[in-house]
């Protein structure tokens, strides 16, 4: 079972992550949870590199440089953890996956969502999760619960973050099976209860 979870930035992901493996693992499931970028040795470099940028002195990352490295982090990520624990049959619980390439690379970067698409799709095998939980809330709000200093990615601007969230909803609306959007505006426990109710009936 794969599941992953996707949002703008400060919608609550990594705390639901938290609740949703505690809810599997309480059922006796091995649970492996991971994230994007970052979820393995190469892409946590890549990680440094996407946030930070280069040296002083090196020119801004150009958005298609920015849209290989988020693919080069995706493909060691489903190579080295990914598809090694799906195949031992435990669940995969990633924060971010592919379509937070499709909503911010293509929607609020705005390269050509096919080209991010046909790259996901290569670097993974294509490999989609089961399960997609979007959480959805304005990121004017959002960005108020972030609690460290902006990195270099979340510093693009508000136009940028809504055209990030409105392609999320562009996203689950063209996959209705695989995606649940969740109003991640309410409460922990009321995002977390919809989330319960639905990985319940998924795994009848
Ligand atoms: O979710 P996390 O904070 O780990 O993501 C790191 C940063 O990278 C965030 O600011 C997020 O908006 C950005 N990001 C991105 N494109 C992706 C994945 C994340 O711009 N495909
Ligand atoms: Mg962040």
């Amino acid at each position: 079972l794969f599941i992953s979870f996707e949002g703008v930035d400060g919608v609550g992901k990594t705390t639901q992550v938290e609740r949703l493996r505690a809810y599997l693992e309480a059922q006796g499931r091995t649970v492996v949870v991971t994230r994007e970028p970052g979820g393995t040795a190469l892409g946590r470099a890549i990680r440094k590199l996407l946030l930070h940028g280069v040296e002083a002195g090196g020119a801004d990352i150009s958005p298609c440089a920015e849209a290989l490295l988020f693919a080069a982090d995706r493909a060691q990520h489903v190579a080295e953890t990914i598809r090694p624990a799906l195949e031992r049959g435990e669940v995969v619980i990633t924060d971010r996956y592919l379509d937070s390439s499709l909503a911010y690379q293509a929607g609020g970067r705005e390269l050509t969502s096919k080209e991010i698409r046909n790259l996901s799709m290569w670097a993974t095998g294509n490999l989609l999760p089961d399960r997609t939980y979007l959480l959805d809330m304005d990121p004017a709000l959002s960005h108020n619960r972030l609690e460290h200093a902006e990195d270099r990615m979340e510093s693009a601007g508000s136009d940028f973050q809504n055209r990030t969230r409105q392609a999320f909803l562009d996203l689950a609306a063209a996959e209705p099976d695989r995606f649940r959007v969740i109003d991640a505006g309410q409460p922990i426990e009321a995002v977390w209860s919809a989330i319960e109710t639905d990985i319940a009936a998924l795994l009848q």
